[in-house]
């Protein structure tokens, strides 16, 4: 597993699903790191907020296993375990970037969301103290 020690210029990140059949190894340089409230990803995980680190699809790999995939819409892809059930990341139909959920990363303090998206659809009874960038929708960086 990579080094604790956070060298961005050699920062490779590992991580996978709860069972072990999917791992991959993503790097991290120029990711983007936030947290989803939409409805979607609350449903997909099940959780009441999901966050992500994306970055360009040439920094992640599936280094073991093939994960499941389920088109959440017309542009994007949902990939899991289809043993154990953890959604693991995503794509888009644009092919530019991958999501990962960053909760399952080895390390799972090695990257922190700098932001939360979809804003407008926290759950109520959610309390969170962080004085973080809130955007109702979509973050900008996100639209196109
Ligand atoms: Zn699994
Ligand atoms: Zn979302």
């Amino acid at each position: 597993m990579a080094s604790a020690d956070q060298n961005p210029s050699d920062g490779i990140l590992e991580g996978g699903c709860l069972c072990g059949a999917i791992r991959y190894r993503l790097t991290p340089d120029n990711a983007t790191t936030d947290y989803c409230h939409c409805d979607m990803c609350r449903r997909w995980s099940g959780a009441p907020l999901t966050a992500w680190t994306q970055v360009p699809i040439d920094q992640f790999q599936v280094t073991r296993g093939t994960a499941a995939t389920f088109k959440s819409s017309d542009i994007a892809s949902r990939h899991f375990c289809r043993d154990c059930g953890t959604p693991v990341y995503m794509t888009d139909v644009t092919g530019r970037s991958v999501g990962v959920m960053i909760g399952t990363l080895d390390n799972a303090n090695a990257l922190a969301p700098s932001g939360h998206g979809w804003a407008s659809k926290q759950v109520s009874w959610l309390a969170l103290s962080d004085h973080l960038p809130r955007w109702p929708e979509n973050p900008p960086y996100d639209t196109d």
